[in-house]
């Protein structure tokens, strides 16, 4: 145990190991790169003249190593003690929780997801597409986009009318859903005044059901923002995606400020902020680390934190990528968790690839909202009857609606 004045000292920077290249090290890492550095001891006593120097860097490395493996773990105590959600995490410490030894980080998850929230209960969402296809946009991911619409084979549809629309969320909720998102393929709300209209009567109606409702239509302002405020919208959905390095390789016609300036429209119009990641793009744990980093520096943390596994789909650009490996999945739920501790975490596209216990898995360690239904915008979606089945044999149960937000007045 640390003594509180060196646990402090510890805290002031990350202390690097010599070598590291500035990048952050794997924390698990460190003990068997300790055993190699012994064997390579013993090996080197013919030439101790030769290689007291740089045993003399090797020692200087340990030391630095043990210190910065010292810090880390004060931060992940540190993180998981608070009493409430922080809002300055340093880049490096979103690292050092990131990299934890996977089923410690896992672990110290599920204590912070017992102290914010009941770990019984898991949101069931229903997400409904009310325009299909021919986006302008160029996410290397998304079928919806008309630059790939020749190797997708994807048609645009016209806008789902209000009629159908409410009876897809009526459905909805006698299925068990308590919230109801509605997406529309569309770069912005310019010049949409009609669709703008048609969607907050969307907005009231599914309102009126008792239900929490979230819309994803793209890019908005400060205006549009307070209208669907007013018509009674809980969540605007608008991803980071990954981080702001990476994100310039999968979209080339929006920038990440755009994104940001329209989670800051949605934010300051008093609606809660949905924005989460996709995982499996191609990005390395730094990007991961950056989106986390990114989310939970926000001026106030997300309401929603949906981490998404990419489903790559045929004609996309990234449409022959390989699934990310689950452990990946796991460690970013689980550092979300710990880093943003009442945010809602969601399991959202690619849950279908993954198995029972890993779903469990996700859900120990902190993730306690899905999508279910029949369709999650162009991909197949767990159903509801088969997540009734899992919830029965896990033992958890739906979320009531606004569980964890207050209705946001209409
Ligand atoms: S903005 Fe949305 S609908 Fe359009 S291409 Fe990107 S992800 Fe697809």
């Amino acid at each position: 145990m640390l003594a509180r004045s060196s646990a402090r000292a510890l805290l002031r920077r990350p202390p690097f190991p010599t070598g590291s290249g500035g990048q952050t090290p794997i924390v698990g890492a460190s003990s068997r790169w300790l055993t190699t550095l012994g064997h390579r001891r013993q090996q080197s006593t013919a030439t101790a003249d030769a290689t007291a120097n740089a045993n003399d860097q090797d020692v200087a490395s340990i030391h630095n190593n043990v210190e910065h493996q010292q810090w880390a773990r004060q931060v992940l105590r540190d993180a998981v003690a608070a009493a409430e959600p922080r809002y300055t995490w340093s880049k490096e410490e979103t690292a050092a929780i990131y990299h934890q030894p996977l089923m410690e980080l896992a672990f110290q998850a599920a204590q912070v997801h017992r102290r914010f929230h009941n770990p019984s209960e898991v949101q069931l969402c229903t997400l409904m597409n009310i325009k299909t296809g021919g986006c302008s946009e160029d996410c290397s991911y998304c079928a919806q986009s008309t630059r790939y619409q020749k190797g997708t084979g994807l048609q645009a549809k016209r806008v789902e009318t209000v009629e159908t629309v409410l009876e897809a969320a009526r459905i909805a909720k006698a299925n068990g859903s308590t919230r109801f998102c509605m997406g529309a393929a569309w770069r912005d709300m310019r010049g949409r005044n009609n669709s703008l209209r048609n969607v907050k009567e969307m907005v009231s109606g599914v309102r009126a059901m008792g239900m929490e409702v979230c819309v994803t239509l793209g890019m908005i302002d400060a205006e549009q923002a307070k209208e669907l405020r007013e018509a009674g919208l809980t969540a605007y959905n608008h991803n980071l995606d990954t981080s702001r390095e990476f994100y310039p390789s999968i979209i080339s016609t929006r920038t990440y400020d755009e994104r940001l300036a329209t989670l800051g429209h949605v934010r300051d119009a008093g609606i809660n902020v949905c924005s989460g990641g996709i995982l499996g793009l191609g990005e390395t744990d730094k990007d991961r680390i950056g989106l986390l980093h990114t989310a939970a520096t926000l001026p106030s943390h997300p309401e929603s934190f949906p981490v998404n596994a990419l489903v790559p789909i045929k004609g996309t650009p990234l449409g022959d990528r390989k699934p990310i490996d689950f452990t990946s999945m796991l460690r970013t739920i689980a550092a979300a968790r710990i880093i943003m501790p009442a945010t809602i975490i969601r399991i959202a596209a690619g849950r279908k690839t993954m198995t029972e216990e890993q779903q469990a898995m996700c859900f120990m360690a902190g993730a306690n909202a899905v999508f279910t239904g029949e369709k999650m915008l162009t991909t197949e979606c767990n159903g509801w009857d088969d997540d009734a089945v899992l919830f029965e044999r896990w033992g958890l149960q739906p979320m009531k609606s606004f569980a964890k937000s207050a209705a946001p007045a209409s």
